[in-house]
């Protein structure tokens, strides 16, 4: 909640800095997608019309805290940009936002351990919601109760939303469960220690896997 509620903090910041009404000939502050080193994953709410906002990012996976960790871990290594794309829907005080984030990484098979690529992609759906007055009675708690209904909604403040965290959120739930270069990675020979996916190695092994013999020995009825 504190990482949370500091987050909060820097969009007020950075709202206070958005002063008075946007020309009206103002082009949209997100530069176009193919513009590069992508900073601003921002949407700025007066932005959005009465028809939605379209909106395409394109960043860097070292501008995120949590996938540098992963790379410094040796769990990924990124082989191209994130890439979010999304339309905004402003409903009263709230925003809804639908997109896709996608990238590229290399990762360690859990079997053969030879890194392979595999395409990341997410579809979500997040709620934002303006909520000015409450954070301000709430600004010194860490906890912030949150009713059941705004358990999937996230709260921003001032007329920005900041969608770096979202964005960083989704890359990770994209991640495979199993890391497995293929189904059918037969990994290293646990005796000499092989590459079973180039070739027999010539070892003898057991023909059924112990797991299943054991099945044999139950007496169905
Ligand atoms: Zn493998
Ligand atoms: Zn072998």
């Amino acid at each position: 909640m504190v990482i949370l509620f500091s987050f909060l903090m820097s969009c007020a910041i950075m709202a206070d800095s958005y002063i008075g009404d946007e020309p009206a000939t103002g082009l949209p502050m997100v530069a176009p997608a193919g513009m590069g080193g992508m900073k601003m994953m921002h949407i700025h709410v007066e932005q959005i019309t009465a028809d939605g906002l379209d909106l395409r990012f394109e960043a860097d996976p070292q501008k995120f805290e949590v996938l540098v960790e992963m790379i410094d871990r040796g769990e990924c290594e990124f082989l191209a940009p994130i890439k979010t794309s999304l339309r905004a829907v402003r409903i009263a005080d709230r925003v809804e936002v639908k997109g896709d984030v996608r990238t590229a990484v290399g990762l360690p098979c859990a079997r053969c351990l030879k890194v392979f690529e595999t395409a990341l992609n997410s579809h979500f759906a997040l709620t934002y919601t303006n909520r000015r007055e409450e954070m301000e009675i709430t600004a010194d708690q860490d906890e912030v109760e949150l009713r059941p209904e705004e358990i999937n909604r996230i709260f921003f403040q001032g007329e920005t939303i900041n969608l770096q965290d979202a964005i960083q959120e989704q890359v990770i739930l994209a991640f495979p469960i199993r890391v497995l270069c293929s189904e059918a990675c037969r990994g290293p020979c646990p005796q000499c220690g092989a590459d079973l996916n180039e070739g027999d190695c010539g070892c003898s092994r057991p023909l059924s896997d112990s797991r299943f013999a054991s099945l044999k020995n139950f007496n169905l009825k």
